[in-house]
């Protein structure tokens, strides 16, 4: 074991109470200054920083094991695919999923909406269906669906929400019907930060016969997961969303509705002979799995799991909406400043706008005092056109972000007004 693990070891199974100074330090890329000031980092939700933990896992993996999964007999090859593997397993309990069979390595959420869309929803999305989604999804939870209803001549339907982001669960309900072949949903929105009571929307399908996709990119780095005690059907994830590189992601599906999906592409691996009259395709998760996948990534996206796994999860969630509560109050002495989102239920993303100021220049204005928000759409437009707006500044937190972060907020915020004056 190298001198940093060692040190590291420790420190990731000692956060009771939860200590985020000391926890900041397993994340490098955080001790940066950025124009000669501290890194102040507030954009978790476009992607989340690493910890050492993650990056050693990952040069460990070249360094050590690095061979072509699933194919070889030789020793590294063994080694890589048992390493590939056991991250199967650890998404499984991550989830608490049955089975490993029911966890299907993806790129990220947006490959496993497209990989249900494609499969599932070829099979069982005719014209006539609907498909049904809310008014708060990311366009990676809508533009597949689409793409399906085109395809098939089924009809998309949109649940709304209500002006504090919360969805309304009775007209949710009045959506779902006989011709409801499927709702595909976030577990938490990207823009609003609400969660989803996932639990009550999967009840309400379930009566009609539909199944649920969960779109949990938002949640994975937030919340306790347990797919059975949810649900669902089908559940996604990104792994750079929770502290994981890029590139990797997993989609969890019932078995029973894995085992009867036609595969999504076609090539190595997801088959179990091919000759030139005809192939049998493998079984799941591997059917699903064509080509050399991204092995490092999934050892990335297991020292991801690790990592959370130390954590004391409520200590992180109470540490979370601490941090939360403390910024809510800052903003709203901020003048003319309008929360975005503002669901009872919600986890660390903060979007707002300000009187008179367009987002990007708040972010711009931001980025030079090296505060790192995102500005924009979030990838949701219809959600921007629900509040009749083009654009907002998002800040959101991740279990490194702290009070000194959100103090740093206000004071630029205080400066955007400033130049604004
Ligand atoms: N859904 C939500 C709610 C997201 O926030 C994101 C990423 N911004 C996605 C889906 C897509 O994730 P990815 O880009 O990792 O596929």
């Amino acid at each position: 074991m190298s001198e940093r693990e060692s040190s590291l070891q420790p420190l990731v199974q000692r956060f009771e109470p939860y200590q985020v100074e000391r926890l900041r330090q397993a994340f490098p890329i955080l001790a940066q200054r950025i124009y000669g000031k501290p890194l102040v980092y507030l954009d978790s939700a476009a992607t989340s920083q690493k910890p050492q933990a993650v990056i050693d896992a990952m040069s460990r993996f070249f360094l050590e094991e690095n061979a072509n999964v699933h194919r070889g007999v030789h020793y590294l090859s063994l080694r890589a695919t048992e390493a590939y593997e056991q991250t199967r397993a650890k998404v499984q309990r991550f989830l608490n999923a049955a089975h490993a069979e029911e966890i299907v390595f993806v790129r990220g959420t947006t490959e496993a909406v497209n990989l249900v869309a494609q499969t599932y929803g070829k099979v069982h999305v005719h014209a006539g269906d609907e498909v049904l989604i809310s008014a708060m999804e990311h366009h990676s939870n809508i533009v597949p669906w689409q793409m399906l209803c085109e395809q098939s001549g089924a009809r998309l339907r949109v649940a709304p929400i209500d002006d504090a982001g919360e969805l309304q669960l009775d007209e949710l309900e009045r959506l779902i019907g006989p011709r409801t072949k499927l709702l595909a949903i976030s577990h938490v929105s990207n823009v609003l930060g609400t969660v989803n009571p996932i639990q009550s929307i999967v009840e309400l399908a379930h009566a009609q016969g539909a199944p649920v996709l969960v779109d949990g990119a938002q949640a994975a780095p937030h919340l306790q997961l347990d797919v059975r005690a949810l649900g669902c059907d089908f559940y996604a994830l990104s792994g750079h969303k929770m502290y994981g590189p890029t590139g990797i992601g997993a989609l969890y599906g019932r078995r029973e509705l894995l085992e009867a999906m036609p595969p999504y592409q076609g090539g190595g691996d997801m088959i179990l002979s091919v000759s030139f009259d005809k192939t049998l395709y493998n079984k799941p998760p591997y059917r699903f799995e064509a080509g050399t996948p991204n092995m490092v990534g999934a050892i990335g996206l297991g020292a991801a799991i690790d990592f959370l796994g130390g954590l004391d999860a409520d200590a992180l969630a109470a540490h979370e909406q601490a941090v939360l509560a403390y910024a809510q109050e800052a903003l709203a002495t901020v003048p003319g400043l309008r929360l975005i989102g503002t669901a009872r239920d919600k986890i660390g993303v903060l979007s707002f706008v300000l009187d008179g100021i367009h987002p990007h220049d708040i972010g711009t204005i931001l980025d030079r005092e090296g505060i790192a928000i995102r500005t924009g759409h979030h990838c949701a437009q219809p959600l921007m056109q629900r509040y009749g707006l083009a654009a907002t500044a998002r800040a959101s937190l991740g279990c490194y972000s702290n009070e000194q972060d959100i103090d740093a907020l206000l004071a630029g915020l205080a400066k955007v007004q400033e130049v604004f004056r």
